[in-house]
Formats: C-alpha cells, structure tokens, sequence
C-alpha cells in the first residue's frame, strides 16, 4: 500500500497525518512533539480556527531542524472565513505562519467556499441565526491565493469542503490548479463521486474525520468489526486503512500518545477490493461536519 500521495505540484504528502482539531492547547505542543518525534508521523493538518496553532507552533520550534528536517514534515493549515476578502489572504496567512513559527506552509487551504464578514466574531451570525456573509467571490480569494505561492508563503494551495460544481467552477478560472480538495470521507459518507471527480481533475483528496469524528463504536457494530477481527486490526486501524487505500489521505485526531501510534500502524496489511467495497457500501449520508448546525447555512444541500 502507497505511503504517501503525489500533488499536483509534484510534491509528495504523506498518507497518513495527524489532524488538531479540538486537540486542547494544553495538551497540543506535547501531543505534536510526539507524533513527529515518537511516533514517527510527517504530515500534520492545522488550521488557524481551532485555536492552537501557537502551542503546535512551540512543538515545531522544538523538534523541526533538529530531531527531524523541516523539508521531512508536511504541514497543511487553512483560511478562515473571515480572512477571504484577497486584501486580508495574506496577513492570515502570515499570522498563521508566525503561530506556527515556519517560514512556509506545504498546503494552505481555504477551510470553507463561503465568507463571513470579518471583524472578531470568527463565526458571525445575523439576526436570523445565519452566517452573516461578505460578499466575496471564490475567484478573488483564490487570486489572492495564487500569490502566496508566488511569494513563497504557501508550496501548494488548495481547498476544502469544495464540492463538484465548486471544483468544476474553480478550474475555470485557477492559474494555479487546487492541488488538494480536504473533505470528510469514512465509509458512512464515502462521497465516491467527488473522491472519482478530484481523481480525473489531477486534485488530491484528504479524508477529514476519517473515524467519523470518533464514532468508532457504531463502526464496531458493522462489517468494519469482522475485518478488525481478520487482520487483528483495530477498528480505527480498519477504516484508516480503507482511506489510504482508496488513494486518500487521512488525518485522524487523538491526544492518546496510545492511539498516536495505533493510527499511523496501517501500512502492514492490504483489504482486498471485496473489503474495502463491503466498507464503501456502509454509506449512509451520514455527515459529523455539518454547518447547518453552526451557522444556519445548508452548505451540503
Ligand atoms: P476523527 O475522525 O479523527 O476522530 C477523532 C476522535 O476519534 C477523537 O474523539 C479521538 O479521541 C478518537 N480517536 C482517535 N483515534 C482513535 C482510535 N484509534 N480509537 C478510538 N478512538 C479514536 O475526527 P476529527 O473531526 O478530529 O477529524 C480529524 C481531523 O480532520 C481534525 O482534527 C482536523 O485536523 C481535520 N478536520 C478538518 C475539517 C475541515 O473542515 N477541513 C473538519 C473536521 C476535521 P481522543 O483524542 O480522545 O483519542
């Protein structure tokens, strides 16, 4: 099985990142430093909305030049909502890279195709419960984009929770083809179709959630458990395995140092193509990352 993804761009991703999200600030620089540093892992997926790019940042500090090469650890972070307008795409993205203590991102995404008005508030809400929009084209956010690569900030550029129409608009107009599209996949919401579509448009796809935020009992009670049981696996393992060798990266969370190693242990046994069919068909729409919840706005719809 691939260890790693190649981007558009030629550079290669590993297959298997850390995710921080919810990851707690006092937990995130120890949590980070063993990853890299024990457990072995290269690629770690941040974002500048879940509030601890500082103390990953410290972690960065610490180990990158010394324990390991910065070139050897891929480090992907995200534009906020609020940051879409193209005057405030680079000042975010400096930010972040001041948080993070590097000189440069692997990828930097935009987290969402929508744009919030900005001005503290990071998720604005209007009278009505919704989020309170600025009216930015997706263009302009991606020209602004397009320069961070230009200027060095960013090796590569891409987006997340783009869907097909989204993907298909944006490769109208991009000087810089997106190189990843980050989206939810396990197998309760595989998304075939736009994992198919980013294949046959050159675009990476990254799995965000890929224990479907953590419901891995519910996947104990499927299909999921017998293979676990096969290959003396875990669960998590399983499903971790089914993302990578569909051709995606994933990026599982834990601040377990347990779980750290149990999640990048993957890579020792192949699902035949029955097996991973049998997990792609437990589709059942079922999204953990939904904004209709946050911000009033059926983006999925
Ligand atoms: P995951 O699917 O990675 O699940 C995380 C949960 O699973 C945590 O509660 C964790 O608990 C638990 N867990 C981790 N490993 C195991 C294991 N081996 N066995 C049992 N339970 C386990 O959810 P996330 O939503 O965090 O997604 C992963 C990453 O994807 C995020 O951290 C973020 O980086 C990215 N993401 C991106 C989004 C986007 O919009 N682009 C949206 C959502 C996520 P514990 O910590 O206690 O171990």
């Amino acid at each position: 099985m691939k260890t790693s993804l190649q981007l558009n761009t030629g550079a290669s991703v590993p297959a298997l990142g850390l995710g921080t999200w919810k990851l707690p600030n006092d937990k995130a620089e120890a949590v980070v430093t063993k990853a890299i540093v024990g457990a072995g892992y290269r690629h770690i997926d941040c974002a500048s909305i879940y509030g601890n790019q500082q103390e990953i940042g410290q972690a960065f500090a610490k180990v990158l030049g010394k324990n390991v090469k910065r070139e050897d650890v891929f480090v992907t972070s995200k534009l906020w909502n609020t940051d879409h307008h193209p005057d405030n795409v680079e000042a975010a993205c400096r930010r972040t890279l001041e948080d993070l203590q590097l000189d440069y991102l692997d990828l930097y995404l935009i987290h969402w195709g929508i744009a919030f008005q900005p001005g503290g508030d990071l998720e604005p809400l209007d009278k009505d419960g919704w989020a309170s929009m600025q009216l930015v084209p997706i263009q302009d956010t991606w020209r602004a984009m397009e320069r961070l690569v230009e200027k060095g900030l960013a090796r590569a550029i891409g987006v997340s929770n783009f869907t097909v129409p989204m993907l298909a608009d944006m490769l109208t107009y991009a000087n810089i083809k997106p190189a990843m599209n980050q989206v939810e996949l396990h197998p309760f919401l595989p998304q075939v179709g736009l994992v198919d579509f980013c294949k046959h448009n050159d675009i990476a796809v990254t799995a965000y959630s890929p224990l479907a935020h953590g419901a891995v009992d519910d996947f104990g009670r499927s299909v999921v458990a017998e293979l676990a049981a096969k290959y003396r696996k875990s669960v998590a393992q399983i499903l971790l395995n089914w993302a990578v060798a569909r051709g995606t990266a994933a990026i599982p969370k834990t601040a377990d140092p347990k779980k750290l190693a149990e999640n990048i242990d993957i890579f020792d046994f192949e699902l035949t193509q029955d097996e991973q069919d049998s997990l792609t068909a437990l589709d059942k729409n079922y999204r953990t990352c939904n904004p209709i919840g946050w911000w009033g706005v059926p983006y999925f719809a």
